[in-house]
């Protein structure tokens, strides 16, 4: 129980990667808050899930890119659970399209809910991290971020700001004891590509050495390393989950 004792708030933790890490971290004894934006019925299950294995757990609804939801997620942990040690900044959108015709709004949306909400929920969370002594930060991004996608200037531009973002403040925080990690996926199984031509798939499955997709769970392993003790003195660090596809 590598978690026994800790709080951990998992921002998007409805479905896909946030709720196979919101798992994860459950599974081995933290308490957690299932953050959502819409949907309430999915994050209750992610609850029941956590607590019929032995876990603690609650769902909290925030729309993370406004900030003032973002504080009172962050609140709302320490006020249930009494603390907070761990931050995952999960929750993400994408809104493709090329740039020619990409819309400002869809360029506003993305940057709003990958990267300034990685921003606000850090800024609530490291305030009660440094006075403790202790934290662990996790910030998804995708290897979109370090390579570029096309059909993605959005996407790639919020995932790359969250890498600058994440050694930044690695560098500000260190000295108080919290660490600030990333964990750069390639293409994950989850419902972000519902609506993603499958030609696109396709390409991006070409660009894979290991030939499959990668899974929700196993980007949670890597998260579950990174908020652990084993990685005391790993900061500032990203950490590729992606079959290969990135390889730089
Ligand atoms: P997903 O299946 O679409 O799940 C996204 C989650 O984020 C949902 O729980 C959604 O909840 C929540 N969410 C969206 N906007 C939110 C907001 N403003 N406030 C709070 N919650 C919000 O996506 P996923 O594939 O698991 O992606 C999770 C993260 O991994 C994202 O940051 C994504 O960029 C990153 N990533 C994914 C891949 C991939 O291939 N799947 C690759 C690299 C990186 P509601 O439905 O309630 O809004």
């Amino acid at each position: 129980m590598k978690f026994e004792g800790k709080v951990a708030v998992v921002t998007g933790a409805s479905r896909g990667i946030g709720r196979a890490i919101a798992e994860e971290l459950g599974r081995g004894g933290a308490s957690i808050v299932v953050n959502y934006r819409s949907g309430a019925e999915a994050a209750e299950q992610v609850v029941q899930l956590i607590q019929a294995a032995g876990g603690k757990a609650a769902a909290h609804q925030a729309d993370v890119g406004q900030v003032q939801q973002a504080q009172g997620l962050i609140q709302f942990a320490i006020d249930h659970f009494g603390d907070l040690q761990i931050l995952v900044n999960n929750a993400g959108i994408i809104r493709d399209g090329l740039i020619m015709t990409m819309k400002e709004a869809d360029w506003d949306a993305v940057l709003q809910t990958n990267l300034k909400a990685t921003f606000n929920c850090s800024k609530a969370a490291v305030r009660h991290m440094i006075r403790k002594r202790y934290g662990r930060i996790i910030n998804i991004t995708s290897v979109a971020g370090q390579m570029g996608n096309p059909g993605q200037t959005n996407y790639s531009a919020s995932k790359a700001g969250q890498i600058g973002f994440t050694r930044a403040l690695a560098r500000e925080v260190g000295s108080r004891n919290v660490t600030v990690n990333a964990v750069a996926a390639g293409y994950i199984d989850t419902e972000i590509w519902k609506d993603t031509p499958q030609t696109a798939i396709e390409a991006l499955l070409g660009l894979i050495p290991l030939g499959r997709p990668g899974q929700p769970e196993e980007v949670a392993k890597a998260v579950a390393y990174l908020a652990s003790d084993d990685a005391a003195y790993v900061t500032g660090h990203v950490l590729t989950v992606d079959g290969g596809m990135a390889m730089h």
